[in-house]
């Protein structure tokens, strides 16, 4: 690999050419934008990283690390520092792109056991240098800054193995540093899946789940990762935390719960033992509808969710926006199909798609999908058959290569996302979509894609060109209004990002004062010298 700044803040492989269903993507939207901006915001980044400002770590403290981990586990390389100094927020790749990244981490450490990583948090804890846990930097919330540089934890380079799969209790206990696709394959070998699947499945490790307190594209029927986690090993620099594999206890506060979430604050999570379900993909049944606008659409959703006769694993539903573009990425616009939709009431920017997919038993998946298309009926849907939701689940990690392309084009995109309960669902998604379509030239693309019996999350994508040399500085004053509108109207700072360092400044408005200061306390008691990612969550 290049250590140029592409490959740095580059999704997957810098090198590797970009497939067909991008490819028209960013053609619909640079056709559509018309854009020819050419700033140092869409830089290719093509070059070498080569840096003015050298690590700062003291030869001493090198010296002392290195003999921890041994040397080939240590690097202060211009590359490296750069690379996990960031994440994949918008922001991040500005700034990458630009060729600034700001204050950098001084080394980059790969830790091969918990033993390590004790040594390591209890020497910077000594010497005040500040710790940034890394997994494969996927996050999109500012969680991997290092403003005041010192080291970054490695966490998948070694730690990554399979400690033990229990077939009887149905769980998994692996390292943290474990990444999606190596986890469900150990697990589909044995006939059994975790069932947890975001969009960055393929670079996102399992601590970094639980970290960001994330959830799955199939979270409406496997659960977040709250839910799937059964217990948790997490070595802080006062000590290392076991919390048990019980199923259930009344032994006070779940302590498990304060590390889902924690992102880095409190410790580094280096073991975690995950729920599995039985892998029975023979079973699955796919079905989608178009409903004739997004009230009824989410009518028939709410209405499954409290039908008590089952979830679907995938349950989606893309607002009128979202329903347009994919059409007409798919060129069935003015086709006979759309004519013939139009015909029966399913109007072009009204319409909308829903997906749903269940899995498990036969029976089961056979009662889920029955009642679905009842209350589909019920609401006006018309039923579409399994295509719509097969080809989403063909594509499903695909839209997460799209943004460098489009950013190398000149076009901003950038997703926001939160929770709502049902009754303020529609107001909330009215006034985010208000405000992002009164910027010129925004789309807008909605869709609800986790789903609980009091409500749902809404997340957004939206789109526009960029604001030439002031991209940077215009786009972080839209994206606070936006977290205004968000705030306002009764959403939460997020559903499953996390906030790292993106949206923190408005946690203890959130959660409290109190609730906030019970957070410092904890920290204050696992984290005495504040090393451990210093500033996220506010802390
Ligand atoms: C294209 C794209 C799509 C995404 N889709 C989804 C989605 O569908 N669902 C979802 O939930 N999220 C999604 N995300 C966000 C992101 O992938 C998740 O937050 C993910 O859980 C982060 O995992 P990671 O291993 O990359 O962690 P990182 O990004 O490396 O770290 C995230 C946070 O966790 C901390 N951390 C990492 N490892 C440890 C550890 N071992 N111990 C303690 N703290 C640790 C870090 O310090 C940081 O605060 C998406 C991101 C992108 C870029």
């Amino acid at each position: 690999m290049q250590k140029t700044w592409r490959a740095a803040f580059h999704w997957g492989n810098a090198e590797t050419p970009i497939d067909h269903s991008i490819a028209k993507h960013i053609e619909y939207f640079t056709q559509l934008y018309n854009v020819k901006t050419n700033t140092s915001s869409n830089l290719p980044g093509n070059e070498p990283i080569v840096l003015k400002q050298k690590s700062r770590l003291k030869a001493a403290d090198l010296s002392a690390l290195t003999k921890i981990v041994g040397k080939e586990n240590i690097t202060t390389d211009d590359f490296s520092r750069v690379r996990y100094s960031a994440g994949k927020f918008y922001g991040d790749l500005l700034k990458l792109r630009a060729k600034n990244p700001g204050k950098i981490a001084d080394a980059v450490v790969a830790p091969r056991h918990e033993e390590e990583i004790l040594k390591i948090l209890q020497y910077c804890s000594k010497r005040k240098i500040a710790v940034t846990p890394f997994g494969a930097g996927s996050s999109v919330t500012r969680a991997l800054e290092t403003p005041k540089g010192g080291i970054v934890l490695d966490m998948a380079r070694h730690m990554h193995r399979v400690i033990e799969f229990s077939p009887v209790n149905s769980t998994i206990t692996v390292e943290g540093g474990i990444l999606g696709p190596a986890l469900e394959k150990h697990l589909n070998e044995d006939g059994f899946t975790c069932g947890h699947f975001p969009q960055s499945f393929e670079y996102s490790t399992v601590a970094g789940w639980v970290a960001a307190r994330g959830a799955g594209q199939a979270s409406t029927g496997y659960g977040r990762i709250e839910d799937l986690t059964v217990a948790l090993r997490v070595v802080t620099p006062a000590g290392i935390i076991e919390t048990k594999d019980y199923p259930a206890a009344s032994i006070g506060p779940d302590i498990k719960q304060l590390f889902l979430g924690s992102e880095g604050v409190f410790g580094v999570i280096s073991r975690v033992t995950l729920k599995v379900r039985r892998y029975k993909p023979q079973n699955t049944r796919h079905v989608s509808f178009f409903f004739r606008n997004f009230e009824t659409a989410t009518n028939a959703m709410r209405e499954m969710m409290h039908a008590q006769s089952g979830v679907p694993h995938l349950f989606r539903i893309s607002d009128a926006e979202e329903t347009d573009v994919a059409l007409k990425m798919k060129k069935l616009d003015g086709t006979m199909i759309d004519k013939v939709l139009t015909f029966l009431g399913y109007r072009e920017m009204a319409r909308c798609l829903m997906l749903v997919s269940v899995e498990g038993d036969s029976k089961y998946t056979s009662l889920v999908t029955k009642k679905m298309k009842k209350l589909a009926r019920k609401h006006g849907g018309l039923a579409v058959g399994s295509y719509p939701v097969k080809k989403w689940l063909e594509q499903r990690y695909s839209s997460a290569y799209m943004r460098d392309p489009m950013m190398d084009a000149g076009i901003r995109i950038d997703t926001i996302e939160t929770a709502v309960s049902w009754e303020k669902l529609h107001g909330l998604h009215q006034a985010v979509r208000q405000y992002i379509k009164a910027q010129p030239q925004t789309s807008c693309l909605t869709h609800i894609s986790h789903v609980y019996e009091t409500g749902a999350n809404l997340y957004f994508v939206f789109a526009s060109p960029m604001a030439g040399p002031n991209e940077a500085q215009d786009f972080a004053k839209f994206h606070k209004g936006l977290v205004d509108v968000i705030f306002k109207n009764g959403g939460s700072l997020s559903h499953h990002h996390g906030i790292g360092r993106l949206t923190s400044d408005r946690l203890r408005e959130e959660i409290g004062p109190l609730a906030h200061d019970i957070l410092k306390a904890i920290k204050r008691q696992l984290d005495p010298a504040g090393i451990m990612n210093p500033g996220a969550l506010n802390l």
